[in-house]
């Protein structure tokens, strides 16, 4: 129905100028456009915006809505006034329009399609608090009223409403999905793969919370070509906005030609989302702050490397089974142990939790002398006792020489990038590790080098870690150089975007 393009645009400005010009800036990248009428201010920019959409009409499939407030629009005027517009729009081009259910079921569906014209017909309904419990009713309540798609937008409390939403498109071609929220986002990106005819997409802002930019849902995650063939990957964490791992995956999926995606989850809890490995047949996941440890208590087998560490960064699933390995340990030789001899290293570790862990583990298999701090001692105490580790004191820290000192916190990971986890006089070391990677240059590296200390930001770990992740997804040899590229790409932009930091010179 929509062959050309199944991501639709909306455009939702108060201007009819704004308006336009979102819209011409949406056709550079699809033919599906969405104008939401009830944004616009006044009548006369409504009047300005009808003028402007004509010669837009020829270019593109032009969806008119007039969104009602009690559906979550803005349209205040009465249901006569909101056809009227409807019935103007598609005079001067749209060749579609989004109705929600409420206003149908006001009408008779007969003269509605007498009063709109040769125009085909999107029946929607809207829960921004939730997924509604009787989703197949509604379904069949949508389909009812006579129009030619229907459209499900729900907000996702968690994952299992999550699923039951995305499963509701499954064997049809019917139905839109537009998943709502921070844990409905991923839906987004989900909804052509799980057979929605279009996917829904932001050109200057978001009208729905979860909607995300054109550009992202095209360039990042390419959703047009996703089908129910498409294999699913995806990173599990709180918070995961931050994380580059979707950027690295799929920049290495599009090189290689794999019909495959990499989607961020905000997962609060891990027993929750793991329900969906079997009904949205993920294939593997990366595993970040704060699961990896307990995530150990999920899964069907466990590398007995990562078993030995206490903590897992990447799961395979296979026939719906959890397997769990630890790349992060590899991440750790491949940047700090091609720096400093291990051998020997006096190595303090600031942090106790999964990374910290596999570090000590990492370099003290390499013969280094490990070194705990945290900032509940009981931890650092366990973790040393794990690995055969020394425990050492805060206060201590400035008496203390070492080679190294790696930060395994999330202290100064944006966006409270301007935080330091170590004091400047603390860092009495011959290089300051810190795992974190966004920002690339964290202020406690920027302490380091102050002190004239040399330093190493956690892309290398990342892009090698991510690297032993997608290989043992794929079983097939990762772009490396591409990995590397996209993220370091990515990171040098958003530093260049930053505005000037405290401490910097
Ligand atoms: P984790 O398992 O949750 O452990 C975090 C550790 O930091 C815990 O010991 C925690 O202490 C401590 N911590 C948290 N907030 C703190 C605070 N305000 N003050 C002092 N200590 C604090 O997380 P993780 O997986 O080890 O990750 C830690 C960091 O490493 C993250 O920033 C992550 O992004 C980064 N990392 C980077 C890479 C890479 O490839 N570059 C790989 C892995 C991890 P409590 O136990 O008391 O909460």
């Amino acid at each position: 129905m929509f062959d050309e393009n199944r991501v639709c645009a909306v455009v939702a400005e108060s201007s009819a100028q704004e308006a336009l010009a979102a819209a011409r800036l949406a056709l550079r990248r699809t033919r599906v456009i969405e104008l939401r009428l009830d944004f616009l201010a006044s009548e006369d920019e409504f009047a300005g915006l009808l003028r402007g959409i004509q010669p837009l009409a020829g270019q593109a499939t032009l969806i008119a809505t007039c969104r009602r407030k009690e559906a979550g629009g803005r349209f205040e005027g009465s249901i006569a006034r909101q056809i009227a517009r409807l019935v103007l729009a598609v005079g001067s081009g749209c060749s579609w329009c989004d109705l929600e259910i409420e206003t149908v079921e006001r009408l008779n569906a007969a003269t509605l399609r007498k009063t709109l014209g040769d125009v085909r017909l999107i029946i929607s309904s809207h829960d921004f608090a939730r997924t509604p419990a009787r989703l197949g009713q509604l379904r069949r309540r949508l389909e009812s009223a006579g129009g030619d798609l229907v459209k499900i937008a729900a907000f996702t409390r968690n994952y299992r409403e999550f699923v039951r939403l995305l499963q509701t498109a499954h064997g049809r071609s019917n139905v839109i999905l537009a998943p709502m929220g921070d844990l409905g986002q991923p839906g987004r990106i989900l909804a052509l793969r799980e057979g929605s005819p279009l996917a829904y997409a932001t050109v200057t802002r978001a009208v729905a919370p979860g909607q995300l930019p054109i550009e992202t849902l095209q360039s990042v995650y390419r959703v047009e070509r996703h089908n129910r063939r498409t294999q699913l990957y995806g990173v599990i964490g709180n918070p995961i906005a931050h994380s580059l791992s979707p950027l690295m995956h799929n920049a290495a999926f599009t090189l290689r030609h794999t019909n495959a995606v990499f989607v961020p989850f905000l997962v609060r809890d891990l027993g929750d989302f793991l329900k969906t490995v079997k009904p949205l047949r993920v294939s593997g996941l990366s595993v970040t702050i704060p699961h990896k440890q307990q995530i150990l208590r999920f899964l069907d087998e466990c590398d007995p490397l990562a078993a030995e560490i206490g903590a897992v960064n990447t799961v395979v699933c296979r026939a719906g089974k959890l397997h769990g390995y630890n790349t992060d340990h590899l991440g750790v030789l491949e940047s700090l142990g091609r720096r400093i001899d291990l051998e020997g290293a006096r190595i303090l570790v600031y942090g106790a939790g999964g990374a910290g862990r596999t570090v000590a583990h990492a370099v003290g298999r390499a013969g280094a002398h490990v070194f705990f701090c945290a900032r509940r001692p009981e931890a650092a105490r366990a973790a040393a006792r794990d690995f055969g580790a020394e425990v050492v004191d805060r206060k201590d820290l400035r008496d203390l020489d070492f080679d190294a000192i790696v930060n395994a916190t999330p202290i100064g990971m944006m966006p409270r990038g301007d935080e330091s986890p170590l004091d400047a006089a603390e860092l009495r070391a011959n290089l300051v590790f810190d795992l974190i990677y966004r920002p690339m240059r964290t202020r406690l590296l920027r302490l380091a080098e102050r002190r004239g200390i040399d330093t190493l930001s956690g892309v290398e770990m990342f892009v090698a870690q991510g690297v032993a992740q997608w290989e043992l997804w794929t079983g097939e040899n990762a772009p490396v150089k591409a990995m590397r590229a996209e993220v370091t790409a990515a990171l040098a932009r958003e530093e260049s975007q930053a505005p000037p930091r405290r401490g910097d010179s």
